[in-house]
Formats: C-alpha cells, sequence, structure tokens
C-alpha cells in the first residue's frame, strides 16, 4: 500500500493509465505482493477500453501475439472467480467467414499454423459451412470457427480489474491526469495536473493513445496514429446467434463483424474506422459508415434487414504501422515498462498482457517473449521491421482489416 508523506505517495510501482492494460496490470503487481499507485486522467475503463465492441477472439491474430492470447483467454475463463464479478464473457465461440476463394484458402493455411501456437479451430467450406451457418448470406464461400473465444462486456472489465486491484491493496486514483514523469536517482517521481506527487521505483506506463505525451519525457516515442472505429447496436431480438461473427476480407468497406447478447441486442463494428483525436478525447461515427455497416450486416446475414440500429458509438484507440503492440522495457530508462497501441485488438489480449507485464515488472522476466513487441523496433530510420514479419510470411497478414474485432 502507498503511504503519503509531505504530499508525495510512494510505492514500488506506479502504473498511468486505467483501461484494461493498466487496471489489470495493478490487478497482478498485487498479486506479486508489490505497492501500487494507479493514475487515471479519467474513470477506469472510460477510454478505448471501455467503448470497444468487446470481442474476446484469439483467431485471427498474428501468431507471435497467440501466446499472450491464449494467457489472457486462461484469465477471461477465470474471470469471476479472480475479480469476484461476473464481467459477462461469454465463450460462445467466433466465426471468422470468407467472400472470397483467396481468403477461403488462407482460412486452412491459419488454421495449420495456429494449432503450433495452441489454437484449434474448424474449418468449414461450401455445404458443410451452410448446413452449421444455414442463416448467412449467399456470398460466404467458408467459415473458420474458433469454439474458445467469445465476447465479454466492456464497460464492465476494466473497472472490475481495478475493484479487485483495489481490494487487494492498490491505490487506485481516478481523476488524477499525470503531467509530468521524470527519473530520479532512486526512481520516477510522477506529478499530476493537480499538483500531486508520486514516487515508485518502477513505472508502468499503459496510457493508450496518449502515451507519446509521457514517453517523448523519457526521449522515446512509437508512431501512433489515432482512429475511431464506428460501432452500432441493434434494438433487441430473441437471441439466436451464439457464436460472434466477422467477415475476413481485405476490402475496407466489406469488413463488419456482430455478435448477439442474451439480452437480445445485437452488437456491430466494420468498416472504414472514423475520425479520433487524442487531444480532445473525441472519436465520431460517420452516418455514412453506419449505413454501410447496415449493408454489409444484410449481405453477411440477411435475415437481419429488418432490424433497427438504436445507438452508435466509436472511441479512441492508437494504432502502430505493424498492427503489433508495444509490450515491456523502455529502451531508454530502467525501471520504466510499456502496454500500448494494440491498434484494434487489446481487449481480448488486455488481461493477459496485465499479468506478463506484472510478471516482468516483478520478476525481470517473463514466461512470454516479448522481443516482437519491444519498443526499439521503431528506432532504426527507414521502414521498421514489421514485429509479425514472419506470420505475414508463412500465411498472410492475419487480419488484412483495419478493423479486427
Ligand atoms: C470502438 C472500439 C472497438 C474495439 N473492439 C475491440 C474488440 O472487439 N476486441 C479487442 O480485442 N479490442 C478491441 N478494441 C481495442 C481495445 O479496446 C484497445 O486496444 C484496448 O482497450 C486498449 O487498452 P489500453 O488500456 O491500452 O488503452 P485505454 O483503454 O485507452 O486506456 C488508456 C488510459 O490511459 C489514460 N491516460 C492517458 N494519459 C494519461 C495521463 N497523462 N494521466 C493519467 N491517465 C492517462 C486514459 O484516460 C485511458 O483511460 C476496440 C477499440 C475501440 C475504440
Amino acid at each position: 500500500m502507498s503511504t503519503h508523506a509531505s504530499h508525495t505517495a510512494h510505492a514500488d510501482v506506479i502504473v498511468i493509465g486505467g483501461g484494461i492494460m493498466g487496471c489489470s496490470t495493478a490487478y497482478f503487481l498485487r498479486r506479486h505482493g508489490l505497492s501500487v499507485v494507479l493514475l487515471e486522467r479519467n474513470m477506469t475503463g472510460q477510454q478505448a477500453s471501455g467503448t470497444n465492441f468487446g470481442g474476446v477472439r484469439r483467431q485471427g491474430r498474428a501468431l507471435p501475439q497467440l501466446a499472450m492470447s491464449n494467457r489472457a483467454l486462461r484469465i477471461w475463463r477465470a474471470s469471476r472467480e479472480l475479480l469476484g464479478r461476473d464481467v459477462e464473457f461469454l465463450p460462445s465461440g467466433h466465426t471468422r467467414v470468407a467472400y472470397h476463394a483467396h481468403d477461403a484458402e488462407y482460412f486452412d493455411d491459419y488454421a495449420r499454423q495456429a494449432r503450433d501456437y495452441g489454437l484449434d479451430l474448424e474449418v468449414l467450406h461450401g455445404a458443410a459451412m451452410r448446413r452449421r451457418f444455414p442463416f448467412l448470406g449467399p456470398d460466404v464461400l467458408a467459415a473458420s470457427i474458433s469454439p474458445l473465444d467469445g465476447h465479454a462486456n466492456p464497460r464492465l472489465a476494466a473497472p472490475a480489474f481495478a475493484r479487485a486491484a483495489r481490494a487487494l491493496g492498490a491505490d487506485i486514483r481516478e481523476n488524477a491526469s499525470v503531467r509530468r514523469v521524470e527519473r530520479t536517482a532512486t526512481g520516477f517521481r510522477v506529478e499530476t495536473f493537480a499538483g500531486e506527487s508520486f514516487m515508485a521505483e518502477r513505472l508502468a506506463i499503459c496510457a493508450g493513445a496518449w502515451t507519446n505525451a509521457l514517453a517523448s519525457q523519457f526521449g522515446e516515442s512509437a508512431p501512433l496514429t489515432v482512429r475511431g472505429p464506428q460501432m452500432a447496436v441493434t434494438e433487441p431480438v430473441p437471441y439466436v446467434f451464439r457464436s460472434s461473427m466477422g467477415v475476413y476480407t481485405s476490402i475496407k468497406e466489406e469488413s463488419i463483424y456482430f455478435r448477439q447478447i442474451p439480452r437480445g441486442n445485437l452488437i456491430l463494428g466494420g468498416g472504414p474506422p472514423g475520425p479520433a483525436d487524442a487531444a480532445t478525447s473525441r472519436a465520431a461515427v460517420l452516418p455514412e459508415n453506419t449505413l454501410g455497416q447496415l449493408r454489409q450486416f444484410r449481405r453477411l446475414v440477411p435475415g437481419v434487414a429488418p432490424l433497427h440500429i438504436i445507438r452508435v458509438w466509436s472511441g479512441v484507440e492508437s494504432y502502430l504501422p505493424d498492427g503489433e503492440p508495444v509490450i515491456g522495457k523502455s529502451g531508454t530508462t530502467d525501471g520504466l515498462y510499456y502496454a500500448f497501441g494494440f491498434s484494434g485488438s487489446g481487449f481480448q489480449i488486455g488481461p493477459g498482457v496485465g499479468e506478463t507485464l506484472a510478471e516482468l515488472i516483478a520478476t525481470g522476466r517473463s514466461e512470454i517473449d516479448l522481443q516482437p513487441f519491444r519498443i526499439q523496433r521503431f528506432d532504426a530510420p527507414g521502414p521498421s521491421t514489421p514485429a509479425s514479419a514472419p506470420t505475414m510470411a508463412q500465411g498472410g497478414p492475419p487480419s488484412p482489416t483495419v478493423t479486427s474485432s
């Protein structure tokens, strides 16, 4: 637990950012017995971690992410017992479908490769696919089914990790916006806009789209861009779609994904993202994108045509050029760690990142190889080496769409 002295609170670790990365990191740090202060500018889970689609999807990820993604799935499955509350994780399965022959063939390649990384998929083509999913439109050629994946409620997940971390003794501070971070002789000093200061031996920056403002104070940054995936939800109807589903395609306009919650509403996303702005923390939904989503939703499942959209939203998400996150140690500063840049797919993997980052901070090593996610990959001038390059060479990009939930 932190102690307060001369307005400066001390802890073993300060975590900046109360999204799913920061909150799960704080939770697992406490399980390692380290004292933690978490500083969140707004409320925990208010940004991308609370506005996302809710897809808990492993399939489609670059192969180097699968170890972390499998670790995350174990935590999602145990979340009720670990966190002491329900985050509405439903292991309903996730199904990717293809409209194009080359994408359908890629499903077989990806399934073969993913098996070596602990992800078992069932791929169905033609008549077999149609028997399993009679409600799909005529353009669908094949389906790749990941039976253990599913979805969860993003409004609940990060705050649940924050509450569980607090119950274990973490000092979780909301409405605490960090202005200044610096390395001192003994560790780190962190100051908020309200003038509070905090000291710790180690610092974890999990500040999503806002990370560069902090990382640059340690002389490093990553080429983050910010976009707003477009979301919509329909009126409730009888609960029939158990597996969440998404179209795999390189044609941005064709991309659509949806899940149905037991209450009956269908949540959907996909298509070109809208504009987002880290400075104002705003992300817009463009009406033409929602109309495009409806066209694609009806193409995928013609039976949904009569449904009404009752709400749309977006969220501020940060992307890195190679689509892989930064997870691990700073390249410039001892004792400093990062997790950011999850490029549209950090919700599922979040708890695995938190457990891994906490393990790295507490023990100096991690069970999972973090080499593909190091920040230094962006150091070299000219085109950087994509972390997922080996995967792409082996079987094409894992998800060619900009929105991959
Ligand atoms: C609309 C949408 C749909 C998505 N769908 C999916 C999906 O279905 N499945 C999936 O796996 N992923 C999905 N994602 C991606 C996923 O939501 C993100 O990758 C993930 O939530 C990132 O978590 P985070 O903790 O890194 O970032 P965030 O949730 O953005 O948290 C970062 C936090 O840091 C805080 N912060 C920043 N600067 C400071 C500061 N100076 N001081 C204090 N606090 C600070 C912010 O306020 C914020 O709360 C989606 C994203 C969006 C936006």
